[in-house]
C-alpha cells in the first residue's frame, strides 16, 4: 500500500551556514533540494591543501558527508531518489553533487548550469568537486516539472550569484515552500517579490528558509554599494586591488560601472574572464563583453598556462584586452585590479604606489565559494601599506524582510535552515501564524 505521508529531512545546512541538503519524501517519491559542501564541517578537520579528505570514506567518518542510502556512487546499491533539484551555484549548495549517483538527474536553472559547467572547466576536479560529467537538466521560471506525483514550481529569486531559485513543491499534503539564499536589496528585488507572492498563492503547509542574517544584519542595497566604490575609487591615486566573489555578477557589474565611470578599466581574472564569456550568452543577463575598453583581463605571472586560458588570452590578446602584472604597474591609477587573497603574490612586482587600496567586497570570514584568511591578509596589506576598506551587501534577507516575506507566505510550519542562530529566529518569527521548528540533523519530521 502507498503510504499518503509527506516529510523532510535535513542532511545539513543545519546550524550552520550552508551544506544544504534536504530530501523531501511524498509517499514513495524521493527529492533533494540541494547537495551542498559544509565548510563550517570541513573547517573542523580540515586545512588544505595540507590536510584534505583523501577520500569519501573520511568525510562519512568525519560526519561532514552524511550516512545516506542509494544516493552516492560509492554505493553499490540501487538509486533511492528520485532527483535533485538546486537552488543555485553556489558551492555551500552544489559542490557534493560530486557524490551523487550519476543516473539520479540533477535539476537546476540554466544560468547555475552554465556556472557549474565554466567552473568545472576552469578548476582541476577533486574529490569534493566535480561535476564535469553530470547532464544537468535545465530549468527556467515558470516551468513546472513532474517527478512521480510530485510537481515542482522553479521561481526566480534575488541572491549574490546569478540564476538563484526558490521553489513551491505540490505534495498530496499540499505545497512546501524552499527559498534557497535570497534576498530582496540586490539589482533585482523584483524577483524575489514574485517568488514569495507565488509562495503565498500555494497556500503553504511548510516553509523551509534561510535565516542566514540574524545578527550583525544591515540595512543597504546594490545601489549603495556602488555609490560607495566610487567615493573610493573616484579618490584613490594608485591601484585599487578588489576581492569579491568570483561569481557575483552584480557586484562586478558595480566594479565595472564605477570603473567606467573613474577612467579606470577593470582587469578581472582569466577565471571570470572565462565565466563572463559564458554568461555572456545568457540572454537574461547583462554583464560586460570581454572587449568592453572599460575591461581587461589579467594574466597572472606563472610559466604555464592551462588550454583554455591560452586560448582565452590568444581570443582577447588581438583587441589589447590583456594585461600582465607590469603593465597593470606602469598604469596604477588606471586601474581596478580583481584579485583574490591567493593572488597576492603578484604584489611583488606589482609594487602598489602610495594611495593604492584594497577593497574587501564580500562577506568575511568566509563568502560561499571560498575561504579568506584574514591574519595573513592583514600582514601583506600592512606591509604595503594598503588600507582596507569593506564595502559589501550580503546575498540573504534581513530579519524584517524575512519575516514581512514568511507573514506574507502564511505557511502553518516554518523549518529555518542555513544558519547558526535557529533559536534568535524562532522567538522573533514568534508570532507569526505559523510554528518554527527547530530542525535536527537526519530526523524526518512528517508534515
Ligand atoms: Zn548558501
Ligand atoms: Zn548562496
Amino acid at each position: 500500500m502507498v503510504k499518503n505521508t509527506t516529510s523532510l529531512t535535513f542532511y545539513g545546512g543545519v546550524d550552520e551556514i550552508g551544506g544544504n541538503k534536504i530530501l523531501l519524501q511524498d509517499r514513495e517519491t524521493r527529492v533533494f533540494f540541494d547537495f551542498g559542501m559544509s565548510f563550517a564541517l570541513k573547517k573542523q578537520f580540515y586545512s588544505p591543501p595540507f590536510l584534505s579528505p583523501k577520500s569519501e570514506k573520511s568525510l562519512q567518518e568525519l560526519g561532514i558527508l552524511p550516512q545516506i542510502k542509494g544516493v552516492y556512487k560509492f554505493d553499490p546499491s540501487p538509486p533511492e531518489v528520485d532527483a535533485v533539484f538546486l537552488s543555485h551555484g553556489h558551492l555551500d549548495h552544489s559542490a557534493y553533487l560530486s557524490f551523487i549517483k550519476r543516473e539520479i538527474p540533477v535539476y537546476c536553472g540554466e544560468t547555475t548550469r552554465t556556472i557549474l559547467q565554466a567552473l568545472s572547466d576552469v578548476r582541476r576536479a577533486d574529490l569534493e568537486f566535480n561535476v564535469g560529467d553530470i547532464e544537468f537538466k535545465a530549468f527556467r521560471t515558470g516551468k513546472k516539472i513532474k517527478i512521480d506525483g510530485l510537481e515542482i514550481e522553479p521561481c526566480h529569486v534575488d541572491h549574490s550569484v546569478p540564476g538563484a531559485y526558490g521553489f513551491v513543491i505540490h505534495t498530496s499534503n499540499g505545497a512546501v515552500v524552499y527559498t534557497g539564499d535570497f534576498r530582496d536589496h540586490g539589482a533585482k528585488p523584483e524577483m524575489t517579490r514574485d517568488f514569495v507572492e507565488n509562495a503565498k498563492n500555494a497556500e503553504p503547509v511548510a516553509v523551509v528558509t534561510e535565516a542566514t542574517n540574524m545578527t550583525g544584519a544591515s540595512v543597504s542595497n546594490e545601489a549603495e554599494v556602488e555609490g560607495k566604490l566610487d567615493e573610493i575609487v573616484a579618490r584613490a591615486d594608485g591601484v585599487v586591488l578588489a576581492e569579491f566573489a568570483y561569481s557575483d555578477v552584480d557586484r562586478l557589474n558595480s566594479f565595472y560601472h564605477v570603473a567606467k565611470k573613474n577612467n579606470r578599466c577593470l582587469a578581472v581574472s582569466l577565471k571570470q574572464a572565462y565565466l563572463l564569456e559564458a554568461l555572456r550568452k545568457d540572454k537574461g543577463l547583462k554583464v560586460p563583453a570581454l572587449d568592453d575598453e572599460a575591461m581587461l583581463i589579467f594574466r597572472k605571472s606563472k610559466k604555464r598556462f592551462d588550454k583554455w586560458e591560452s586560448q582565452l588570452i590568444e581570443r582577447y590578446e588581438c583587441a589589447n584586452r590583456v594585461c600582465d602584472v607590469f603593465e597593470a604597474s606602469k598604469q596604477q591609477c588606471k586601474v581596478i585590479l580583481a584579485v583574490s587573497f591567493y593572488d597576492f603574490e603578484e604584489l611583488v612586482p606589482l609594487q602598489p604606489e602610495p594611495g593604492s587600496c584594497y577593497i574587501l567586497s564580500s562577506s568575511e570570514p568566509f563568502n560561499e565559494e571560498m575561504e579568506i584568511d584574514y591574519e595573513r591578509l592583514i600582514n601583506w596589506l600592512s606591509h604595503y601599506g594598503l588600507p582596507e576598506y569593506h564595502v559589501h551587501v550580503s546575498g540573504h534577507m534581513m530579519p524584517l524582510s524575512l519575516k514581512a516575506a514568511l507573514r506574507e507566505m502564511g505557511a502553518k510550519r516554518i523549518f529555518p535552515v542555513h544558519t547558526e542562530s535557529a533559536g534568535l529566529f524562532a522567538r522573533f518569527m514568534r508570532d507569526l501564524k505559523g510554528n518554527v521548528t527547530l530542525v535536527e540533523k537526519s530526523r524526518e519530521y512528517k508534515l
